[in-house]
């Protein structure tokens, strides 16, 4: 028996199905999932001793592919003095200034320990501020999984068919307005009925968790008009897309500057991170100096801060989003040549180092167009990459990501390997 096979058969007896998050299972793609023995540059090394070339980059984080010696040199000089203290220390501070140098949006920050608690605490406090209770979020995009925001989620939670979890009271779901990302008059109606309820929006400018979908030209400009007319907090979650679609993020790519950004994957230079931040009179409600409580006992670790500051020094220094959009543009067009041959309708939404791919007649605009496109044709294609070397996302909802470690080869290989595999369909 193969190894990874011989893993999750003893994972399973003593995991909920194996895994330690849903989407790591293979459900939606059929069959078992590979264990990953070490990993380095764009390169995974499973446990059966296959190569893969990855374009899944641990969800996001690993932008300067696996096991980066920078990051790896700051992880082990910080881990000189210490795992965890308990009491601030100086890397906490460096982090929040580079921060706020780099986020359009963040005048003050907090740090947390994932995505999921940056969300969170950031409707917390949109609430405590406004001191209202409804939140709009979007059909589709994914924020963690947070209570009030597992409703018509994205991300894992839709590739198990079960966008909205067990376990969640209804009224809890009662205080979640959800609306058709791209849809500006059902957001303009819900402004003119309940504008002076909602706390927040919450939106992925560029949703990444239903597949990649990008906004139609004004719609985030609309988001940002509404919540300043009616006292709303605009929030964005750019777990996924800060450090990656431009230094600052979506809000510096495109002008746009929410009230609170909450921020993942990358800060943490794969380590566990997150951080909420924005505008200082509304984060000064946070506890101590205000009344929303908020806090982490890990929150600021010295290693994940040493990893997060080397990951984004190393950004700044080398700039590599031009080179992204080259390598990303490539495959893209790969693919949709491709595609073209075999006369299969395929949509490849791409910005900079994150690309999509919907078996779909037209441009892919929200859930719904999502949900309606084959999703067994990319089955097949991720088979087929993935016994020839190339690994993406196991779910046709996912978004994939380059790094700075795929060099020309394996761009060039990959996108080869992803036309055959569209070919063989
Ligand atoms: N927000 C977005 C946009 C995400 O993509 C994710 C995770 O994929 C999260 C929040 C949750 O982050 P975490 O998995 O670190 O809790």
């Amino acid at each position: 028996m193969k190894s990874s096979e011989q893993l999750f058969k003893r994972a399973q007896q003593l995991i909920p199905g194996g895994v330690n998050s849903p989407v790591r299972a293979f459900r939606s793609v059929g069959g078992a999932p590979f264990f990953t023995q070490s990993a380095n540059g764009a390169h995974l090394t499973t446990a059966d001793g296959a190569e893969l070339i990855d374009f899944v980059c641990t969800w996001g984080p690993a932008i300067h592919g696996h096991n980066d010696p920078d990051i790896r040199a700051a992880i082990a000089t910080a881990l000189e003095n210490g795992t965890s203290f308990g009491t601030p220390n100086p890397y906490e501070v460096s982090m929040a200034e580079l921060l706020v140098e780099i986020v359009p949006s963040v005048e003050k920050v907090r740090m947390c320990n994932s995505g999921t608690e940056a969300t969170m605490s950031a409707i917390r406090l949109a609430r405590g501020y406004t001191g209202r209770n409804k939140i709009i979020k979007f059909a589709g995009c994914y924020h963690g999984h947070v209570d009030s925001l597992l409703v018509k989620a994205g991300s894992g939670a839709l590739t198990l068919g079960n966008p909205d979890s067990a376990g969640i009271p209804a009224s809890f779901a009662a205080e979640t307005i959800v609306l058709d990302y791209n849809d500006p008059e059902a957001l303009q109606a819900c402004f003119a009925q309940q504008g002076d309820e909602i706390a927040a929006i919450i939106v992925e400018p560029y949703p990444a968790n239903c597949g990649l979908i990008l906004p139609d030209g004004g719609y985030l400009e609309l988001l940002r008009e509404l919540c300043t007319s009616n006292g709303s907090v605009l929030i964005f979650d750019e777990v996924m897309t800060g450090f990656r679609l431009a230094l600052g993020g979506v809000q510096e790519r495109i002008g746009i500057t929410p009230d609170l950004t909450a921020l993942g994957k990358i800060i943490g230079g794969g380590l566990p991170v997150g951080a909420f931040g924005g505008k200082a009179e509304i984060m000064d409600h946070l506890a101590p100096l205000g009344p929303v409580y908020q806090a982490g006992t890990l929150s600021g670790n010295p290693l994940a801060m040493a990893a997060g500051i080397a990951a984004l020094q190393k950004l700044k220094d080398t700039n590599p989003y031009p080179l992204f959009e080259t390598m990303g543009a490539q495959i893209r067009e790969a693919l949709l040549a491709a595609a073209k041959e075999k006369g299969l309708p395929l949509q490849v939404p791409q910005v900079g180092s994150m690309f999509g791919l919907f078996f779909s007649e037209a441009p892919v605009r929200n859930y719904q167009d999502a949900t309606s496109s084959q999703t067994q044709h990319f089955n097949t294609l991720f088979k087929y990459a993935l016994d020839h070397g190339v690994y993406l996302p196991p779910s046709a909802y996912e978004t994939c990501f380059i790094c700075t470690a795929h060099n020309g080869a394996d761009i060039e290989q990959a996108a080869e390997v992803l036309a055959a595999g569209i070919r063989s369909i």
